[in-house]
């Protein structure tokens, strides 16, 4: 937003100011009873084997239910969620709610597929019980490093899950934040089973040393990269180099933002391993799932 020096212009900014402060308070305020109210929602979007066409995993993708404004998409309050520290106990309701499906699931007979959770940065250095660090920098033991692992084990255990269920997203920010709390986090979350993947990758201006340190399995291309691939050539280029790259260091990986066939079939062509995308379906509620899945399976047996 540009201010205007004189005259309305500038009353005009102000007020938007003001509107949008006050707006903020708001969505702050009533993001911290969505909680009780039961205002959240996960849906599931599926994550498909390139060659074959089967659904391999499931990621699952925050909404916020709200009363008067319908369903709020997360880019509009997980930041003002990560800056208030509510994403810690959103986080960890995330956490329970998808493992609580992945068991309604498996009662449901369906086929045993992994459910992805996005992490944020917060619950990377999330303070222990007392939570008087607030607002204050936190040193590696301030910070009960572990308290992220014994959350995610605490709500396996619980709901009966196993971690070879779980997979955990996480982008490459979190990592840079504090790389040495981030990887034993990741170190001990992967010798529970649990499979680690870079989220938005190439968006994160990191090095890529820590591709070969840390115990991390897929690498999904962000689909800022994905949108143009058959149309620019740099674009093209950049995600043929990365499947390369992912490959000669042993990880797998999923291209996200599929949207057409013709995004589908260069992938498969570079030999990139599964996609997501609205080309195959958008983010569904849970109840959803089931029928994508049988009517899927029972159509194409094979896709041409
Ligand atoms: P993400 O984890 O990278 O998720 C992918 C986003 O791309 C999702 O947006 C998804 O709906 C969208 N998408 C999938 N396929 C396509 C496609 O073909 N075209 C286009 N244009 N978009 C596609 P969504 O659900 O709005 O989530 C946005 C971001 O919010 C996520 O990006 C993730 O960073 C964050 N987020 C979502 N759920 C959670 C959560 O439970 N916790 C945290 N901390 N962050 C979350
Ligand atoms: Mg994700
Ligand atoms: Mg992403
Ligand atoms: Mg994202």
């Amino acid at each position: 937003y540009q201010a205007k020096e004189q005259g309305l212009g500038y009353q005009f900014y102000r007020l938007d100011l003001e509107n949008l402060s006050s707006e903020r308070l708001t969505l702050e305020n009533s993001l911290r009873r969505a909680l009780e109210r039961d205002e959240l929602r996960l849906y599931y979007q599926p994550k498909v084997d390139l060659a074959s066409g089967a659904v391999i995993g499931l990621e699952a993708l925050l909404r916020w239910a709200h009363p008067v404004r319908g369903m709020i998409p997360p880019d509009q309050f997980v930041p003002l969620a990560e800056e208030t520290g509510l994403i810690v106990p959103i986080g960890e309701w995330v956490l329970r709610t998808a493992c609580l499906q992945i068991k309604a699931w498996q009662g449901e007979g369906m086929p045993l597929l992994p459910v992805a959770v996005n992490l944020s940065a917060r619950q990377f250095r999330q303070p222990s019980a007392s939570g008087e660090t607030e607002g204050r920098p936190l040193s590696d033991e301030a910070a009960g490093v572990h308290d992220l692992v014994e959350t995610i084990e605490r709500v396996l255990g619980e709901t009966g899950v196993d971690p070879s269920c779980l997979e955990l997203e996480i982008t490459e920010s979190i990592l840079m934040q504090n790389l040495s709390t981030a990887a034993n986090i990741l170190q001990a979350l992967s010798a529970k089973g649990m499979r680690i993947f870079i989220d938005d990758f190439g968006t994160g201006y990191s090095s890529l040393s820590y591709l070969k340190r840390l115990p991390i399995d897929t690498i999904k291309i962000d689909k800022s990269f994905v949108g143009d691939i058959t149309t620019d050539q740099d674009d093209a280029a950049i995600v043929a180099a990365i499947i390369a790259m992912a490959h000669s260091l042993r990880l797998k990986v999923v291209a996200e933002g599929v949207e057409t066939q013709e995004q589908f079939d260069f992938l498969l062509e570079r030999g990139c391993d599964a996609m997501q995308g609205y080309f195959y379906s958008k983010p569904l509620p849970a109840e959803e799932i089931l029928p994508l899945l049988r009517s899927t399976r029972n159509s194409s047996s094979g896709r041409d």
